[in-house]
């Protein structure tokens, strides 16, 4: 609507309002124009029509020039796209990386209370066979499932998918695909790039095999208007040095065409410390995420939250 679209639309609004409003109420012995202002609806047009005024006459003593009027409505249409009921929903996805025990024991309880989504990417790579204090048990991964979590590929071994041979790689997808259907958990359609390599022969891999979406490393937001979805990247990895300031600022790029990606490891992470996020740092960072209203989701919700916009698998 421009400018004198508005203008004509104010005119048509207060023309009719009279007739309205004695159809829903008896005339009011009102002096003067009234006014009802609700500031915190103000981004719909029926709270412009709650600024109209309630009776043409008699008018304002000082009268109220008609132009200062329009102009004030003007400025507050040009406004409401601004106010936070018109804002785009701001869309987090959060994964973790490398099967780690805290997941189990104090990431997903946190998540569950909150009441956000999120990804797990498992892997039997590292010392996950033989040490069972640091890394899940395959009853936890089960039990994340059965807590509504997303349970992703993080392949067999945890190697590059660069350095591997089609078939090896292949093959070590597979595995974790045959260890989630012997524990009772759906195939998985979200993978992640160990060591955040990327290659064409993983993604030909991935689409054949049926994933939907695949993140990799990087510090951007992903846009699905341009980005593939097995080539998404990351846009904050919780690592020891990183704070809630960094964090923060990560967060607010979240916005319409722009969906937010966090990676995490261990919380915390005793074996790989060089990724590690420590247990209250990663509280901040969920209180935030709530304070903020963001829908905090895990990777596979984005094929419903997206369509049609998401760039279709190749
Ligand atoms: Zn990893």
């Amino acid at each position: 609507m421009d400018f004198m679209d508005f203008m004509d639309f104010m005119d048509f609004m207060v023309a009719v309002r009279p007739h309205i409003d004695r159809l829903s109420h008896p005339p009011r012995p009102c002096p003067g124009i009234h006014w009802q202002l609700n500031m915190s609806s103000m981004s719909s047009m029926s709270s412009i029509y709650a600024l109209l005024p309630l009776h043409r006459a008699p008018p304002m003593n000082p009268p109220l020039p008609r132009i200062l009027l329009r102009i004030v409505l003007a400025a507050l249409l040009l406004l409401a796209p601004h106010t936070r009921a018109t804002e785009p929903e701001r869309i987090v996805v959060l994964t973790f990386d490398d099967s780690v025990a805290s997941h189990a024991t104090f990431v997903a309880p946190l998540l569950k209370k909150l009441g956000f989504g999120a990804t797990f990417f498992i892997t039997e790579g590292f010392e996950f066979l033989e040490d069972k204090e640091h890394y899940m048990t395959w009853a936890q991964i089960r039990s994340l499932h059965d807590q509504g979590f997303e349970i992703g590929n993080h392949t067999r071994r945890h190697t590059g998918v660069g350095k591997q041979k089609p078939a090896d790689l292949e093959a070590d997808i597979a595995f974790i695909e045959e260890r989630c259907a012997e524990h009772g958990i759906p195939r998985p359609t979200s993978f992640c790039y160990p060591g955040y390599q990327v290659s064409d022969t993983a993604v030909e891999i991935l689409a054949r095999r049926g994933y939907q979406f695949a993140r990799a490393g990087g510090m951007q937001p992903y846009l699905p208007s341009t980005d593939h979805p097995l080539r998404i990247p990351q846009i904050f990895d919780g690592k020891p040095e990183t704070n809630l300031t960094h964090f923060k600022a990560a967060v607010s790029q979240a916005g319409e065409g722009r969906i937010l990606v966090l990676t995490f490891h261990g919380v915390p992470d005793i074996k790989h410390p060089w990724v590690n996020t420590d247990p209250e740092k990663f509280r901040s960072y969920m209180d935030h995420l709530k304070e903020q209203g963001c829908r905090v989701v895990a990777l596979r919700d984005l094929k419903t939250l997206l369509q049609p916009n998401a760039a279709p698998a190749k």
